[in-house]
Parts: structure tokens; sequence; C-alpha cells
């Protein structure tokens, strides 16, 4: 099809179309309306009820009126039909919206109604042309409204006539559309061919059909996407050897026997039954371990990484920050020196004297282990074996840091821990190119922390309790939100915080905490909360991920009502993480918006880190939570892959079905398939090639 063969067609509506990504005819198509009116209950004026619902009014133009001066300056367009009168408002786009409508033109609003005095108004509602009262017919459908936008109301292209052109290509182009579901799939779960979708998008005869339309877009975007993930972990399996461990070895044994001074619960065992399997057969392990906060996922990667010592190989284990890095290393050396393993610690700001030394003992094997911050990945390190990497709390990192330190040895193994646990259905869809485990439950003998939300006024309070539970031989944590954009202030936030604490407590060691600080500070005062000298640690965010102080058991997290919920629940996770009955105080500013207090109000509401995940998810929507760019999500244009998980799942079995009897897409019936799928991997999916 040509542009000349769509109705009013030139050289500025093609650029316009151009530049709203339509770049010939055919793409009009994929231009999905953004919503339906449905005109076969219009309601009558008189009958809306005015609570603020979304509602079609269609009615004449009684009077278009410029009222008001300056600032208050605004358009009214009132609009009557046999019932009644409601006025229209805008105070932006005056000029196009009364060049747009007049008196005596039938036009259908869109918007929310509301009470005024003693009349209905809307404020900017969406205005709908409809050209004649004999078009009745029009009315009584289903009529599809598409996006707008400056280029489109420059070359005056309504919704009206994309709508026609839409329907000229239908016409044209539809009954030879190729599809690319395979007919398999498409019959397995009753999806109509790409001609009825495009047809029941463009032009539905009932909500049914356009819900069917759009569902059958979303799965086949769905269906693409998993059998792009099916596709790349196939590739895994059948090129990528790695390490055999057959059995675990002493050291594992060891460790397991003696040196844990607790017992494992089901949720570890069943994850290292997860890892022997994986390390046994000769394959590459790549197995993501979700565990909430607490769930002790550390002696898990410990017991993972024995296994490959135990094989003669290298070990190394990478966390976000230099805090979390250097705990690591501490609970590593004390478990292992005694076992004869030695473990090495390489971060950013190491003398080079130090850095030299662990280097050529990495390089040498005479390190077993190492654990850092990025610095592992860093040129100039090399391993003589690599043999197993992990990476804890692995969102903090992006793809490219998983394959940069897979590139440090030959195919090792890979572990990546996470404590922003997403549902497990997710998660198998999200990461088909990972295992994954789930380490359920959390270690005996934890008493659930209490959560309460707070204000200012309760401050007094606040510090009384704290002093008690000083007393008791307790610590504190006193949290201060880092936010990017103002970090000078936040900044000042802590430290003014500080000498605050200071003064109240000013028989008690307070220690403060923040980025700032140079890795040895921060270290120095780390130890000394360890070791207890310090008894309330005044922090930003920089503890945020896994740091580990059983014996603090108190969580005072100031203006807590600027976090997000994932970050709530790490912050409250560094207590409860011992004997102690452990305290969460949310304490927010004003003014508090709906979404904080909703927060704060589910933070007090559970504990259960996969609840709050998902609520997570849902308030901020999946490209923000798993941040899109860093794990290579392609964007979704129809699908969304929280609110639509189980589409998202049927469309995981379908590809896993279709490649399990054509791996090689061979035969007639996928050929569209296939078409349409190679383009789509070399385009969207390279990120995850390396
Ligand atoms: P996370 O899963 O958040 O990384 P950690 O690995 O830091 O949790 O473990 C949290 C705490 O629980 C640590 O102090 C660890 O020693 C302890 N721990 C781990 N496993 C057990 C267990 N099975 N029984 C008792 N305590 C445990
Ligand atoms: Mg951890």
């Amino acid at each position: 099809m040509k542009w000349t063969d769509l109705r009013g067609i030139g050289e500025k509506r093609i650029l316009a179309l151009r530049s709203a990504g339509i770049h010939q005819p055919g793409d009009l198509l994929d231009f999905a309306p953004h919503r339906w009116i449905d005109r076969r209950i219009v309601k009558p004026i008189r009958s809306i009820d005015a609570q603020g619902e979304s509602t079609t009014v269609v009615g004449t133009v009684k009077k278009v009126q410029e009222v008001g001066f300056g600032r208050s300056k605004r358009l009214e367009v009132l609009l009557y039909d046999q019932t009644g009168i409601v006025k229209g408002v805008w105070f932006r786009g005056i000029r196009w919206v009364s060049s747009l409508v007049k008196e005596g033109d039938l036009v259908g609003f869109f918007g929310e109604v509301r009470r005024f005095g003693g009349g209905l108004s809307m404020a900017h509602p969406e205005i709908d042309l409809l050209s004649a009262p004999e078009q009745v017919e029009r009315l009584q459908r289903i009529v599809a409204i598409y996006p707008s936008g400056k280029a489109f109301v420059d070359a005056k292209i309504t919704s009206r006539l994309l709508s026609h052109w839409v329907g000229q290509v239908l016409d044209v182009m539809g009954p030879g559309l190729t599809d690319p579901l395979p007919l398999s799939v498409r019959s397995g779960l009753a999806l109509p061919t790409l001609t009825d979708t495009y047809r029941m998008l463009h032009r539905p005869e009932t909500p049914e059909e356009q819900q069917q339309a759009v569902e059958r877009l979303k799965f086949q975007e769905f269906f693409f996407f998993e059998a792009a993930m099916v596709r790349l972990r196939s590739h895994q399996r059948r090129h990528r050897p790695g390490l055999v461990v057959a059995s675990p070895g002493e050291l594992t044994r060891r460790f397991f026997r003696d040196s844990l001074p607790f017992e494992l619960t089901e949720g570890q065992k069943n994850a290292l039954r997860d890892i022997r399997g994986d390390l046994a057969s000769g394959v590459q392990m790549n197995r993501l371990i979700q565990g909430d906060v607490g769930a002790g996922k550390t002696v898990v990667s410990i017991g993972a990484m024995l296994m490959a010592v135990d094989e003669g190989a290298q070990a190394a284990l990478m966390a976000p920050t230099e805090i979390l890095a250097e705990q690591h290393a501490r609970t590593l050396m004390g478990y292992l020196e005694p076992l004869g393993v030695r473990v090495r610690l390489l971060k950013g700001g190491q003398g080079s004297k130090l850095r030299q030394d662990v280097l050529s003992e990495i390089a040498s094997g005479r390190t077993h282990i190492v654990v850092g911050t990025h610095a592992v990945i860093q040129e100039g390190v090399r391993f003589h074996r690599l043999g197993l990497a992990v990476i804890d709390e692995q969102h903090r990192f992006g793809v490219e840091q998983r394959s940069q330190i897979l590139a440090k040895g030959e195919r090792p193994h890979l572990l990546v821990m996470s404590a922003t646990p997403i549902p497990r259905s997710l998660a198998l869809s999200l990461y088909a190119d990972l295992d994954v485990s789930i380490v359920r439950g959390l270690p005996a003998g934890r008493k659930p922390v209490r959560t309460a939300v707070r204000q200012e006024k309760h401050r007094p309070e606040i510090y009384g309790f704290i002093r008690e539970t000083l007393q008791q031989g307790g610590q504190a944590y006193i949290l201060y939100p880092l936010i990017e954009e103002s970090e000078a202030l936040d900044l000042k936030n802590a430290t003014d915080g500080y000498e605050v604490v200071k003064t109240q407590f000013p028989d008690v060691e307070v220690g403060l905490l923040h980025g700032r600080m140079s890795a040895d500070e921060k270290q120095a005062v780390m130890e000394r909360f360890v070791a207890g000298g310090i008894g309330i640690l005044v922090s930003t965010t920089v503890i945020e991920v896994g740091v580990d102080v059983p014996n603090a058991s108190l969580m005072l997290i100031e203006h807590a009502e600027r976090f997000g919920l994932s970050q709530l629940h790490q912050l409250r996770g560094r207590v409860g993480r011992g004997e102690r009955q452990s305290y969460c105080i949310l304490l927010h500013g004003y003014p508090i918006s709906n979404a904080g207090r909703f927060r704060l109000k589910k933070m007090a509401e559970t504990q259960d880190g996969f609840e709050i995940a998902e609520a997570d998810l849902r308030l901020r929507g999946p490209g923000d939570f798993l941040g899109t760019k860093q794990s290579g999500l392609p964007e979704f244009r129809y699908g969304d892959i929280v609110q639509d998980q189980e589409l998202l799942a049927k469309a995981k079995e379908a590809a896993l079905g279709l490649f399990e009897r054509d791996p090689q897409l061979s035969g007639a019936e996928v050929q569209e398939f296939r078409n349409a799928f190679e383009p789509y991997m070399r385009q969207k999916m390279t990120f995850f090639e390396s």
C-alpha cells in the first residue's frame, strides 16, 4: 500500500506520522488506540453522577466563550442535550480548542465530571468532533481514540482521520496479513488471528472484542520475549560446559559439620541442593538465589564457593558496597581461615603495595576466595582459575557486570543473590536465562520486627525508648535518607542529626557514617559498631544492603516517607537478626503524600519481603523497579509484566513447548514465526548475548 492510497494525505501529514514512528501505511495497524469510547452507553447529562468518574457526554455546543482575565483566563464550552447542560473548561490550549469547536457542533466530551456551584463541569475534557447528527450509527459504536501530539495537531490529523485511514489499511491489507504466532500456539489459547486482532483493536463491536485484541497483542510480545529467553538458555546449555564438582569435598563437609554454629534452615538446604546439582551437571551454573532479608543467603554462597575450592578452583564474591564487601570478608575469614582457606579482600582505594600483593596472590592461585567490590571485575585482576563467581545484591549490578565477572574465568559458574525478591512466577518468566532458588523462611528463633509509624511529636518518647534499648545492652541505628539530587543537604541532615543525638545521649558513644567518608574511616566506624563500642550509629543509606550486626535491635528511620518500599524493607532488615526483640520506627515529616502514607502503612502491616516487593513493583512499575536498562528487559508496548503476570507465564509455557517440539524452528508451521523472530532476537537481545 502507498501513502497516496490514503485519503487526504500530503507531505506534511506523512512527516507528522513519521514522527510518531509510522513509516508506511501498514504501521498504522500497530498504532493502537489509547482509549475506546463506548458510544452505545452515552449518558444523558441529567443522569450523570458527579463523583469524579470519567464519563462520555455527547451534545450540541451552545456557547463558546472566553471568561476572566490574566491568570484566571479560561475558555468555557457549554454543551447541551435534551436533559441538561455541562460545561467544559480549559485553562490552557484555549486558542486550539476555540478553533476546533463552534456553536451548533455536535461533540463528545470525555473526562471527569464535577459539580461546581449549581452546574456540572469538566476540566480539560477530551473533545471528539462528531460531524453530523445523522451519524447516529457512528454514535452507536465503540469508537477508537488515538493518541495525539503537537505534530498531529499541527498537521490536523484528528483521531477521526486516523480511524478512517486505519479502516482503509484494514480493508486493503487485512486479508493478506501473515500471522507470526504459530497456529498450534494460537489455537491452544483460543487467540484470534492477526487479521481479526487488528480489526477488533481498531473497530471493536463489543468491549470484549477490544479486550481480546489487546490480550492477543500482549501475548504476542511476551511470546517473542520468552522465546528469546528459551533460545538464550538452550544456547548456554549446549555450549557452555562448566567445572564439574561431582560431590562436595573435604572442606565443604568440614565447614557444614564443624564450623557453622547453627543448623541450616530448610530453605538454605534446598538452595544448596540446587547448587550441588548444578555443579555436578557439567554445565555452567547460572542461578539466582532469592530470599528475604536475613534469610541467610551468605552461608549458602559460602557452601557453593567451598565446593569450587575443593575442586582446586578459585571463587569470587562481589558486593555492591565497600561496607558489605568488608563485612563479607570478615565473615568468610572467620569461618574459613581455620580450615586453611585463604580469603583476600579487594577494593578500591587500597594502597598500591597491598593491591599488588593481593593481585599477585589471585593470579598465582594462592588466594582461594576473593571478596570485593567492583574492583574485582577491573582490568588487571587475573585469576589463576576462577571456578565460581557470586554476585551479592545483584539488583545493584547490571547485566554487563555479570558478563564481566564471567569473563575472568574459563566459563565459571555463576550464582547471583537478591534480597529484593520478586514473585517466583515473575522471576521465572523474566529471568528465563537464570535458574531460580528461593531460600524460604528465616532462621529459627527470629522474632518479627515490631514496626511503628510515628511523627515528630513523638520524638521525646522515641529517644526514651532508644535509651532503654541501650540500657538493656542493645544497639541502635538512626537512618537518614540520601537522595542524589540533594546529597549535600542530606548529608547535612545526617550530620545535624548526629550532633543532636550526641547532646541527647552524652554518656553514649555515637557513630556517624556517610558516603563522603573515606573507606578507612567508614571501616573503622563499622568495626566499632560491630564490636559494640558504638551504641548508636547515625547513618545515611550507605548501610542499606546486607549489613549484619545481630546485636543491633532498634532502627529509627528519619523522613521515612521519602524512601521506597523495597529500601525501607532492606533497612528494616538490618535489625531482627539476633535474639532480641527488635523494633523499627518509621518517623515521618509533613506534608506526606498519599503514596508515602501507603508505603508506611504497608511496612507496618507486613514483614514479608515478597509481598513488599510485589507492592513496590506495582507502585513503581517494572521499569523503575527492576531498572529496565540495567536488567536488559525490553520495553513492552502492550504488556505490563506485573499486571499481566499470568499471560507472561502462559507465553513462557507456550514458548517452551514450541522449542521442545521444534528446536530448530524448521517445521512449515513455524516459518512465519521464524521470519519475525530472528530479527527480533538480533535487535532486542544483544544485551544478553555477551
Ligand atoms: P541475607 O540473606 O540477608 O544475606 P545473611 O546471610 O546476612 O542474610 O544472614 C543473616 C544472619 O543470619 C547472619 O548473622 C547469619 O550468621 C545468620 N544465619 C544464617 N543462617 C542461619 C541459620 N540457619 N540459623 C541461624 N542463624 C543463621
Ligand atoms: Mg546478604
